[in-house]
């Protein structure tokens, strides 16, 4: 079932990134909240569609179109992330292609759950990215299945596994990003840690999710940084900012590798 919205363009923002700056957002998913995930935290609230089905979502045409109409305003990385997974969408690759041709000076950026790196395509889509954000949220399969409730035949080993025949080929850069969440025990870093190591990201970013929960989807809520709804939503806990100090300490020790905290 797809909704009505206001918002009918597949571009939205920019949007302000605490780290890069003015953030223009690409939905190649759009029609409907799709995801191979259905995280507890999401801000898309429950994901209408857990699939984790590639194919053309929304055309690369209507894209084209909607990024012509906001090239006069300043810009200074396009992420796609949008309405659910984006790796999902078949013709995410000619995307990247066609808005480098308008704007080669606008490095772009996508942020993913990684569930479908291990595949050719998706790995060839993303051949032209000059970055790719990969989500991980959780050291053990328990907490994987917790946090990020994946599509049926995910697993926190495939998409590990996915993510490193992925950086066989991938000549760009690749970073990380973990929404902690306070059901994540202490156990459980030395697993998270290591698996940090398997993938050797360049930066690893530490967030908690301190934007609620909407009861259901809506399109404007796709870079909503201003934590304005009109509809119903819930908090969500988050882990405090000594807990995420404390954390950042433990996993750069356990890794050597560099961090970004959201409390700075
Ligand atoms: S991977 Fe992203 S879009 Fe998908 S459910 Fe999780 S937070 Fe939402």
């Amino acid at each position: 079932m797809t909704a009505d919205f206001p918002n009918t363009k597949t571009v939205y923002g920019p949007v302000p990134s605490w780290r890069f700056g003015e953030s223009l957002g690409i939905d190649p998913i759009f029609h409907q909240s799709t995801c191979s995930f259905n995280c507890i935290y999401c801000q898309l609230g429950n994901i209408e569609k857990i699939t984790n089905e590639i194919k053309e979502y929304v055309p690369t045409s209507k894209v084209v179109e909607d990024f012509k109409e906001i090239l006069d305003k300043k810009i200074d990385v396009i992420t796609y992330s949008g309405s659910g997974e984006p790796t999902l969408a078949a013709n995410l690759g000619e995307m990247v292609i066609s808005l480098k041709e308008m704007a080669p000076e606008i490095p772009q950026f996508i942020l993913t759950n990684a569930t479908e790196l291990g595949n050719p395509l998706v790995q060839e889509n993303l051949k032209n990215m000059d970055k790719v954000i990969i989500k991980l949220d959780a050291g053990d399969e328990k907490t994987f299945s917790l946090v990020n409730r994946p599509a049926e035949g995910i697993t926190l080993k495939s998409v590990v596994e996915g993510i490193k025949s992925f950086r066989k080929s991938y000549k760009g850069s690749v970073e990380v990003q973990t929404m902690f969440m306070p059901i994540i025990n202490s156990n459980e870093l030395e697993a998270f840690a290591n698996i940090l190591k398997e993938i050797g990201p360049e930066y690893v970013q530490l967030n908690t999710p301190k934007r609620a929960y909407p009861l259901s989807w809506h399109r404007e809520n796709r870079g909503n940084h201003l934590g304005i709804h009109d509809h119903q939503i819930s908090n969500l806990k988050v882990i405090t900012k000594d807990e995420a100090i404390e954390i950042k300490k433990k996993l750069e020790k356990m890794t050597g590798l560099n961090f970004y905290s959201i409390y700075k």
